[in-house]
């Protein structure tokens, strides 16, 4: 690396200069689901003119809880692009890249994994979350590592602002930490960056269980269709105690209720359908098909988008490639400071 392109390298962010968002979605479904629209999609378009958006594909983070039955993955690669370019994600603002394809991100972890103690990283709630969700009796490595390998992704393009949903906050926190230790111990590389969190918290599912998630089996993905997406909200969990239309119901807590006041515009027909639901005067089908419709609306032109782009692989194929060598630039000019900072750089090499 010559010594020019060192001095174009971006420290903390400087006052006046755009920042960064970095987030990341692991290839582990063919599509995102409702809750990732929610959680951090959204934010991700409203923002991507106001920042220098970087949208990671993490398949190295896939693979901490899953390590069979890869053969399907770049399709999913693939599908999650489209959706990204379907919701309003334009390529030409943002870079969108694969985390496999950069590989100086693991030489951060590395680094960084000598900044976090093993209680650190076992104090992580998502690491209890993965191992029940995939019943392991003991965390790998790697799983147990997840966290730090995420603060390479941000930190590696110097990430300022990630928009993510609620379960990733505990993330960002480390994140903060792995950069004020990194920058204590060898000088201000890195930036502290801030997670971007809707109020909502997460979305629950459509079994009442937990959240909305792409491998829980209780998702509405973009690509459904209006049968699926019939099914899957006619079938919708709501409140257990409620036997009969005429019983007072519970909407807290309920997810019909949930996805109603993320999806439907309409808010003076919701909140009267909740004063009619918890005085036992509206039954669940009528709030259930009202929800679908609310849920099509959102849905048709999405799908129109994904039609559209489905037809062009090639496109999909090139956004990959284009975003990939960009963000690997940025590892590049990332890592030569950090070397630098560390004293790595023996004999200039
Ligand atoms: P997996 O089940 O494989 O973990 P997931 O559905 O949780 O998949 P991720 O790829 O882990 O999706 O997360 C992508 C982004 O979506 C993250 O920012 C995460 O916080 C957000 N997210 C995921 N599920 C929800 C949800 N139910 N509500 C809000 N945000 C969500
Ligand atoms: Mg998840």
């Amino acid at each position: 690396m010559t010594a020019e392109t060192v001095s174009t390298t971006r420290g903390p962010a400087a006052p006046g200069t755009r920042k960064r968002i970095l987030t990341g979605d692991r290839p582990t479904a063919k599509s995102f689901h409702l809750g990732n629209y929610y959680g951090t999609l959204a934010n991700r378009v409203r923002l991507q003119d106001e920042y220098e958006s970087f949208f990671l594909i993490a398949d190295y983070h896939m693979l901490t809880t899953r390590i069979q039955d890869l053969e399907e993955i770049g399709a999913n690669i693939r599908e999650l692009v489209i959706d990204y370019l379907s919701v309003g994600i334009d390529p030409v603002k943002t870079t969108i890249y694969l985390q496999s394809l950069i590989p100086e991100v693991t030489e951060l972890f590395l680094y960084f994994s000598m900044l976090v103690t093993v209680p650190r990283a076992q104090r992580i709630p998502t690491l209890k979350e993965a191992m029940r969700d995939h019943g392991l009796s003991a965390p790998t490595y790697g799983l147990l590592g997840y966290p730090i390998l995420q603060a390479a992704d941000i930190l590696m393009v110097k990430g300022d602002v990630v928009p993510v949903g609620r379960d990733q906050e505990s993330h960002i926190e480390l994140t903060r930490e792995i950069a004020r230790r990194f920058n204590e111990l060898f000088g201000p590389v890195f930036p502290e960056p801030q997670a971007l969190i809707p109020e909502g918290g997460m979305l629950p599912g459509t079994d009442g269980a937990g959240k909305m998630g792409k491998s829980l089996g209780n998702a509405i993905f973009l690509t459904d269709d209006t049968q699926a997406v019939t099914t899957k909200v006619m079938g919708m969990y709501t409140d257990p105690t409620r036997v009969r239309a005429t019983d007072p119901g519970n909407v807290e807590g309920n997810p019909v209720f949930a996805l109603h006041d993320v999806f439907n515009p309409d808010t003076a027909d919701v909140d009267d359908m909740k004063d009619r639901y918890r005085s036992g005067r509206i039954g669940d089908v009528e709030v259930k098909r009202k929800l679908v419709v609310a849920i099509e609306a959102f849905l048709v032109p999405i799908r129109e988008r994904r039609a559209r782009y489905a037809a062009e692989p090639e496109r999909i194929d090139e956004i990959i490639r284009a975003g990939s060598e960009r963000a690997r630039d940025e590892a590049r000019r990332t890592l030569h400071e950090v070397r630098a900072a560390m004293h790595l750089d023996y004999f200039g090499l």
